[in-house]
């Protein structure tokens, strides 16, 4: 059967050139990087090396690059510890990022560990940023949590615009940039953001693997004890396979950004193009053309009684894409991110993110298309 797959923002498909680096690694660099004889020095230098390319394609210094499981280690780690070791009493935040970050943020309210402010959303999805002024203008020492690219719907942050603001009342800025790092450049040394976070499954890299970036002069105590890794910072053997893997991964898609942003973004163009042409009355949430080139979020124009089978007949067809609202996967819960910028009516049509890749062509779109027709 036919595959295609359109779900880039969940996860994606590892490069070839990363499965050989990685393969090599795991069976020729088996030393336990915290050991003193030639093995380990040699896969501890296979991390350090693989620290200073990631720091150099974000353009940042080795030291502030912490590497972690996941992206939602590395914003756990963050969040928990700008309030044990920083002693913020407030985060700021909206109800769009993801789980990762919106979770644990309510648990530590829920713990009174911190006081916590929504910044509006707009119905384009973008954040309200004169609302955040007014937020930031209250008095405590504060976080700001901010995804830069939304998953779901792909809106963009303007991130210097948010730091600038921050840094005016004096906050520290955490950003969710999972779904941006590998896909846009980064100049982390010409920039004031405070912490960011990566996961590799997202640039084509493996799975279990991410790191947090940490600006220096922040002194964080660690969330895993134990271990005297990353300098302290987070116990447990490094996996060294993945770092490297990750590593491999970043650096090829930075090397390639250029051509495949051109290739995705008129692949997209292609797919709004194909719907608009054949269902006149789909809509989009968020403006195609504004939000993030790898993500597209669509309503539609189905009858309810469809709505609850499209994703299973895409699939048994072997489409994969994501649902935008809750019927279509059996879930009771509607997305809490188009929950707050859809209404009512539309929150109930079936949206269907669509999430894209070098990999993908327009025979992929085609074939979507020629499905969604059939149901
Ligand atoms: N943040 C965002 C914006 C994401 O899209 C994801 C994954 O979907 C995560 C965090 C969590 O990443 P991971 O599951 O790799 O920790």
């Amino acid at each position: 059967m036919k595959k295609v797959y359109l779900d880039n923002a969940s996860t994606t498909q590892i490069r070839t050139e990363v499965v050989t680096e990685m393969a090599r690694v795991l069976s020729e660099d088996f030393g336990n990087p915290s050991s003193t004889h030639s093995f380990g020095r040699n896969s501890k230098n296979l991390i350090e090396l693989s620290r200073k390319s990631i720091a150099k394609n974000l353009n940042c210094s080795a030291q502030e690059i912490i590497f972690t499981s996941c992206a939602t280690e590395a914003n756990n780690f963050i969040i928990q510890s700008c309030i044990k070791d920083l002693h913020v009493t407030r985060i700021i935040t909206s109800k769009i990022e993801h789980h990762a970050v919106l979770h644990t943020i309510q648990i530590l309210q829920n713990q009174n560990k911190i006081a916590v402010d929504y910044v509006n959303i707009l119905p384009s999805g973008d954040i309200d940023v004169v609302h955040l002024s007014d937020l930031l203008s209250v008095e405590g020492k504060t976080l700001v949590s901010l995804m830069h690219v939304n998953n779901e719907i792909g809106t963009v942050l303007n991130l210097e615009r948010i730091v600038k603001i921050c840094k005016q009342y004096n906050a520290y800025f955490h950003t969710d940039t999972v779904q941006s790092i590998g896909k846009t450049p980064f100049n982390l040394q010409e920039s004031s953001i405070d912490f960011l976070v990566a996961s590799a499954h997202k640039f084509h890299g493996p799975k279990g693997v991410g790191f947090a970036f940490i600006r220096k002069g922040i002194v964080l105590t660690p969330l895993l004890l134990g271990g005297e890794q990353e300098k302290g910072l987070r116990a447990g053997t490094e996996s060294v396979h993945n770092i490297v893997g990750m590593s491999k991964a970043l650096e090829l898609s930075y090397s390639t950004l250029a051509e495949e942003e051109k290739y995705i973004t008129e692949l997209k163009d292609y797919t709004v193009s194909q719907l608009l042409a054949h269902f006149p009355e789909v809509k989009f949430n968020g403006k195609p053309t504004e939000t993030f080139y790898n993500i597209l979020n669509v309503i539609l124009p189905f009858s309810e009684d469809k709505t609850s089978m499209i994703l299973f007949n895409l699939d048994m067809k072997g489409i994969a894409v994501s649902r935008g609202s809750a019927c279509q996967s059996g879930s009771i819960k509607p997305s809490h991110v188009l929950a707050e910028i859809l209404d009512a009516e539309d929150l109930k049509k079936p949206s269907l993110r669509i999430s894209f890749s070098h990999y993908n062509t327009k025979e992929d779109i085609d074939y979507l298309i020629e499905n969604l027709k059939l149901i």
